[in-house]
């Protein structure tokens, strides 16, 4: 199992220490775990930036990786909450470290952190969308520097009932258009198993859009459980895992130093 989307103590939102996260995975049977903390610039109506000093980060990461370099294979990512008023900042970002994995999400559209709810509030539910989606479209069109996109859909989330969730086919064309441009750069998704967590129902992204992914020719995929405790690392993997399979995809991916590696899961 390979775990590609793990937070810690160096995000904002968990305070689970490294180590804790590690012996969790080793106990989980785990092979490799990437973590991939947040940098969230410019993430509020106040233009605060979440971020860790990355120097720490990746000496942390360093000494769990030498501490159980026997158990379990450690690599340090990042999840970065995009936006299309950042592309340069994020590219010093990460020209300046060595990271392994980039995820790329949208956590804020208009400067409005879509986690607080408000984002959904504050328009109609195809509206949001539109918003969301094309937000999307801007930050794959204008940035390159990361390697699968975070938890597609997880604005789903923050609808005020899962009743107010559009029905896909209302927003298909959106969805298709991401998912083109990001075939065409290269690009992969990742089937995120948080969504079942907070009560969706599904991951992200939901099985439609898994099914789309794949029909258009997109073959890159990593599994990740968003875990922000030790409790939740590698959830639902092998159920994600027989998804994909059933879905018709013979490998998910796991990242090095910015290399996709293939793993066999026929
Ligand atoms: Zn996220
Ligand atoms: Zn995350």
């Amino acid at each position: 199992m390979y775990d590609f989307h793990l937070h810690s103590e160096y995000s904002i939102d968990s305070k689970a220490s490294m180590e804790s996260m590690v012996a969790s995975a080793i106990n989980n049977n785990l092979k490799s775990i990437c973590f991939t903390d947040h940098v969230d610039y410019d993430a509020t109506t106040t233009g605060m930036d979440f971020v860790f000093r990355t120097a720490d980060y990746f000496k942390n990461i360093n000494q769990v990786k030498y501490k159980y370099k026997n158990e379990i294979e450690i690599l340090a990512g990042v999840e970065i909450g995009m936006q299309p008023h950042l592309f340069d900042r994020y590219n010093t970002l990460i020209e300046n470290n060595n990271f392994d994995f980039v995820i790329m999400s949208l956590h804020a559209v208009e400067k409005i952190d879509i986690h607080t709810g408000e984002f959904t509030k504050k328009y109609e539910p195809l509206d949001a969308l539109e918003r969301y989606y094309g937000d999307i479209k801007k930050c794959i069109s204008g940035f390159s520097n990361f390697d699968v996109f975070g938890h597609l859909d997880f604005i789903d989330r923050y609808f005020n009932r899962t009743a107010s969730i559009p029905r896909f086919e209302d927003y298909y064309g959106l969805v298709y258009d991401v998912l083109k441009l990001l075939i065409q750069n290269n690009k992969g998704i990742e089937i995120n198993t948080s969504g079942v967590r907070y009560g969706l129902g599904y991951y992200h992204p939901k099985v439609s859009i898994l099914k789309l992914y794949k029909e258009l020719g997109g073959e890159i995929v990593t599994i990740g459980s968003d875990s922000h405790a030790p409790n939740t690392i590698g959830h639902d993997y092998k159920l994600a895992e027989k998804l994909l399979r059933d879905l018709g995809y013979k490998y998910i991916f796991i990242f090095k130093d910015r290399k996709k590696f293939p793993i066999n899961i026929g």
